[in-house]
């Protein structure tokens, strides 16, 4: 077996106590404090035949649990079991203090402050890379954006425009992007038609605020950035690929990042492939042709695209993490696996050269 560093670009700890009471509806309160009521609800759908809804009801309770726990640090002990000692994780915030489902009880300047103590902890050193959050609406936001970036010296950024902004927000634009691009630092932003959204963000809206076209003026300012698209687009347009069906408003986001990517025109355009490959069967095999050819275009992809899982959004699915990965780096090979969770990730991260000559007079 060869030894791959893995890198999974793309995991989330935040617990309960950071977000909102309401999510995702009022209730919702009501189940964090008795989660036995799902298994209720699970046993009861199991008991009039309805296999499929009880076993969905108890990967929300799975889910419902992991986020029940304590403290970041706890949720990170859980993923880390899953990999290999020395795999390092990018971990992502969540800012949804502004997003109208009521208050959150642990504020984001904690939520950031928790992660700059897990990574001075973390064993090995250096195996988790912080990214600071930022609702740009909020001017105290941005400051705690601002701050984390600079003082807590984090490793990169981490949008969500479906809560409710434009990814060329004058913030962003004006004072976070530029601060990005100064420090060197990677970009992850969200980039499917699911998880969460504002509560006064209609799906029409959200997918405004999400498309890859919505990160056009964002590349053409800011064309040094490295900016991810994470999801690659989200399950809802690779299974709309894979059927040759329609999405909402008649665009496939997967087809649309791949051919950014590929024509060569965005040379720090990323996207990675988290939460969407937990749909293992349907799309390895894509995943797989995606990664394979041998013209440019095809190059082009098989270096921006980034391993990353999603934990622990992921516990909503049937697989679990090792399984994922395993799976995956048997469906792709060592070669494809090593570039996609090793060698892509170190240069997003910027540690590692890359020769551009694929880049090259593409003006
Ligand atoms: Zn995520």
């Amino acid at each position: 077996m060869s030894d791959i560093r893995i890198t999974n670009c793309h995991i989330h700890t935040f617990t309960a106590q950071h977000v909102p009471e309401n999510f995702p509806f009022p209730g919702a309160k009501y189940i964090r404090n008795n989660p036995g009521v799902i298994l209720v609800l699970a046993w009861a759908a199991r008991s009039l035949g309805q296999e499929q809804l009880s076993e969905q009801l108890q990967r929300l309770y799975q889910f419902q649990q992991q986020g029940a726990r304590e403290s970041q640090q706890e949720i990170l002990n859980d993923v880390v079991k899953h990999y290999p000692g020395d795999t390092r994780f990018v971990i992502l915030p969540m800012p949804m203090q502004g997003i109208g489902f009521g208050s959150v009880p642990v504020s984001l300047q904690a939520q950031h402050d928790e992660l700059a103590r897990m990574r001075d902890a973390a064993n090995p050193p250096g195996s988790v890379l912080p990214f600071a959050t930022v609702d740009p609406r909020d001017p105290r936001s941005v400051r705690e954006c601002l701050r984390a970036l600079v003082d807590l010296k984090f490793k990169g950024l981490k949008i969500y425009p479906r809560l409710g902004f434009a990814p060329d927000h004058p913030e962003l634009m004006q004072k976070i992007y530029p601060l990005v691009d100064r420090l060197g630092l990677p970009v992850m932003t969200h980039c499917s038609r699911g998880g969460v959204q504002g509560n006064d963000v209609c799906d029409y809206t959200g997918d405004g605020f999400t498309r890859p076209a919505a990160y056009l003026p964002v590349l053409r300012d800011f064309p040094r950035l490295r900016l991810c698209l994470a999801h690659f687009g989200g399950q809802v347009d690779w299974a709309a690929y894979v059927n040759a069906s329609e999405t909402r408003g008649g665009e496939n986001w997967m087809e649309q990042i791949r051919d950014m990517i590929s024509s060569g025109r965005y040379p720090n355009l990323w996207a990675d492939i988290s939460y969407t490959l937990f749909q293992f069967d349907d799309f390895a095999p894509i995943l797989r042709l995606l990664l394979s050819g041998t013209g440019d275009p095809s190059k082009r992809l098989r270096r921006r695209v980034l391993f990353g899982s999603d934990f622990y959004m992921t516990r909503q699915e049937k697989l679990s993490e090792r399984a994922v990965s395993i799976r995956l780096r048997d469906a792709l090979g060592e070669v494809l696996f090593e570039q996609i969770a090793q060698i892509n990730p170190e240069v997003w991260l910027d540690e590692r050269d890359e020769d551009k000559t694929l880049w090259t007079g593409q003006g």
